[in-house]
C-alpha cells in the first residue's frame, strides 16, 4: 500500500527539503578546511542535488583527531554498556522517525524508488542499529584455564579510530554493516561516504549526536575517493580501515594499509553471483528469482544474480519466463512514482560504461535476447531497462566482469559437474544459489559454490543474523551478525599471579 506516497507528495516534499552537504566532525558541522565543495547531480533528472563539503587530508586529519580524543577519553567505549545500548536504541527510534526524509535523501542522491529507500533501505538501517544496540550488554569476556595461582583473562578490546569508506549502492545499509557493530564493540568511527551520496550518512551522524552519542565518536567526511579517502586509508592513526567497494579501490586499500602503518583492512568487493538452473527445478520460482536477483536496484547490487547458469534443455524457456517476470513485476519509472520498482542508475557516466561493456559483449558475439538499453532519456535521468544476454561461454566479457547495471548473462551447461566448474569459474566469491527438485543435488552445489552465500531454491534472502560477503576477490572479513563484532575488537590478554 503507498496510501498517501503519490508522485506529488514526494515531490512536494523535495521542493521543501534542504540539503545539507557538508561534514560532520566531533559533534558539529563543519566546511572544508579549504571551502571547496563538490555539486551531486541527481541520477533521477539530471538536475542539481546537494552541495557538498569537498573534503581532504587536512579535513580527515581534523576528523580522526576528533575520533582519537573521544576514543582516548573513554567518553564512549567506557561507557556502561546499558548506557549505551540505550543511546543506539534511541538512535535506531529517530532513524525510524524521520524515515521519509531519510527515504527521501537517499533517493534524490541514488535514485531509486523512494519506496524502496522507505521501506527497505532505512527500515534495514534501523533494525541494524538496533540490533547491534542490543548486543552492547550481551557480550562477555573469558577467563582462560590455567593453574590454581594464576588467573588469565581474556578480554575483547576495541582497536580505535576505524575509517569507514562506503559505496551507493546501498548507503544507509552499508554505513549501518559498519557502524552498529564498530560503534557497539567501543570505537570511534571516520565515515568516508561516496561522493555520490552522502545526504543520508550526514544526517544520521545528526541523529546520533541527538541519542546522546558523545562528540568526535562518529563523524563524517565526505569528498572524492582518491583525496579524502585516500587519505583517510593512509592515515597513521587509524586503527581499521572497513571498505566497501569494488574490487579495483579494494586492493589499492590494502597498498594504502601496508604503505601507511599496517591498519586492519576488511574489505567488502564485488561480485559475480551465479544462479544454476537445473532442468528439474520450478522454472517460474526460478526466472522470478533470476530476474529480482538481478534486476533489483537497477542491478547495482554487490551480490545480484548476474549470471545465469541453466541447464541447457531448458535454457530458452527459462528465458522467456525472466522476459515475462520483468515486463510484468518489474517496472522501471521515476522514482517518486509509487509503481516504480527499479529507478535510475547512480550516473550517466556509470550508464555509459554500463553500455559500453555491452556493447563489446555484443562484439564478442554475446546476444541480446531482450532489453538493456538507454530509456527516458527525455527526463534528463539516467535510466536503462533491464535485460539479458546470452553468452557463447563463461569466457566471454560479460561473463566474467562485473557490470553493475540490471544486465542478466546466461551460459549453459549440460550436467552438475558442468554447472559446478562454471559456478566457481569466476574471480570472485560473494554469493550464488542453485534451483532443482534434488535435494542431493541442492546439497552437492550448495556445498561446493565457493561463495559467502549460498541460495538453495530462493535468492537474496538474509537478515541480520547471517554473516555477509566473500571468499576470492569479494574480500573478506564479514558484515551483519555478532561475528561483525570481531573485526573491530581484538583480543587483549590481562595474566595474574596470586601469591
Ligand atoms: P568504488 O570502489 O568506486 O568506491 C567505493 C568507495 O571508495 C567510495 O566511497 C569512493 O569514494 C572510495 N574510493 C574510491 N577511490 C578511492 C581511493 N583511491 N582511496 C580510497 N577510497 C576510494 O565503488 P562504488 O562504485 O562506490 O560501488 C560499487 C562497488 O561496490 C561494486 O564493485 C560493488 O560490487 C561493490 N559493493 C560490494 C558490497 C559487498 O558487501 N561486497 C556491497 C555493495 C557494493
Amino acid at each position: 500500500m503507498t496510501g498517501q506516497y503519490t508522485r506529488e507528495y514526494w515531490q512536494s516534499a523535495l521542493d521543501a527539503a534542504t540539503l545539507n552537504g557538508r561534514m560532520f566532525i566531533n559533534g558539529g558541522f563543519e566546511d572544508a578546511a579549504d571551502g571547496t565543495t563538490f555539486v551531486r547531480i541527481r541520477p533521477m533528472d539530471g538536475k542539481p542535488g546537494g552541495t557538498f563539503a569537498r573534503g581532504k587530508a587536512v579535513d580527515i586529519d581534523r576528523a580522526v583527531a576528533a575520533a582519537r580524543a573521544a576514543f582516548e577519553s573513554g567518553v564512549w567505549r567506557k561507557k556502561d554498556p546499558a548506557e549505551k545500548k540505550r543511546i543506539l536504541l534511541k538512535w535506531a527510534d529517530l532513524i525510524r522517525e524521520n524515515r521519509e526524509e531519510l527515504a527521501l535523501l537517499e533517493t534524490i542522491d541514488v535514485g531509486k524508488p523512494v519506496m524502496a529507500s522507505l521501506n527497505v533501505d532505512v527500515a534495514l538501517a534501523a533494525n541494524c542499529i538496533q540490533y547491534y544496540a542490543e548486543l552492547c550488554d550481551k557480550l562477555y569476556d573469558e577467563v582462560a584455564p590455567t593453574g590454581p595461582n594464576d588467573r588469565a583473562i581474556v578480554r575483547k578490546v576495541p582497536l580505535g579510530v576505524i575509517g569507514a569508506i562506503t559505496p551507493w549502492n546501498y548507503p544507509l545499509i552499508i554505513d549501518s554493516w559498519k557502524l552498529g557493530p564498530a560503534l557497539a564493540a567501543g570505537n570511534s568511527v571516520v565515515l568516508k561516504p561516496a561522493e555520490q551520496s552522502s545526504l543520508s550518512a550526514i544526517r544520521i551522524a545528526e541523529l546520533a549526536s541527538q541519542a546522546g552519542l558523545p562528540d568526535g565518536v562518529l563523524n563524517i567526511v565526505t569528498g572524492y575517493g582518491e583525496e579524502a579517502g585516500q587519505a583517510l586509508a593512509r592515515h597513521m592513526d587509524v586503527d581499521m580501515i572497513a571498505f566497501t567497494g569494488s574490487t579495483e579501490v579494494g586492493k589499492l586499500i590494502m597498498g594504502y594499509a601496508a604503505q601507511s602503518n599496517l591498519k586492519r583492512v576488511a574489505l567488502e568487493l564485488g561480485g559475480k553471483s551465479p544462479i544454476v538452473v537445473f532442468a528439474d527445478a520450478d522454472l517460474d520460482a526460478a526466472a522470478s528469482a533470476a530476474a529480482w536477483g538481478c534486476f533489483y536496484n537497477a542491478g547495482e547490487t554487490c551480490h545480484a544474480s548476474t549470471r545465469l547458469l541453466a541447464e541447457r534443455s531448458i535454457m530458452d524457456e527459462l528465458i522467456s519466463k525472466i522476459e515475462e517476470v520483468t515486463a510484468r513485476e518489474i517496472t522501471l519509472g521515476h522514482p517518486f512514482e509509487p509503481s516504480a520498482q527499479i529507478g535510475a542508475l547512480i550516473e550517466d557516466a556509470h550508464l555509459e560504461k554500463v553500455l559500453g561493456m555491452i556493447e563489446a559483449g555484443e562484439k564478442e558475439g554475446s546476444k541480446r535476447a531482450f532489453g538493456a538499453e538507454k530509456v527516458m532519456a527525455e527526463t534528463g535521468g539516467s535510466y536503462m531497462s533491464p535485460g539479458v544476454f546470452v553468452a557463447k561461454s563463461n569466457s566471454d566479457s560479460l561473463a566474467r566482469n562485473e557490470i553493475f547495471g540490471p544486465v542478466l548473462t546466461a551460459i549453459a551447461f549440460d550436467g552438475e559437474e558442468e554447472a559446478l566448474k562454471l559456478a566457481n569459474d569466476t574471480n570472485y566469491g560473494l554469493a550464488g544459489a542453485v534451483f532443482t527438485s534434488d535435494m542431493g543435488k541442492a546439497h552437492r552445489v550448495s556445498e561446493g559454490i565457493h561463495a559467502g552465500t549460498v541460495w538453495i531454491n530462493t535468492y537474496d534472502i538474509s537478515s541480520l543474523a547471517t554473516p555477509f560477503g566473500g571468499f576470492k576477490q569479494s574480500g573478506f572479513g564479514r558484515d551483519r551478525s555478532v561475528h561483525a563484532i570481531d573485526k573491530y575488537c581484538d583480543y587483549k590478554t590481562i595474566w595474574q599471579r596470586f601469591g
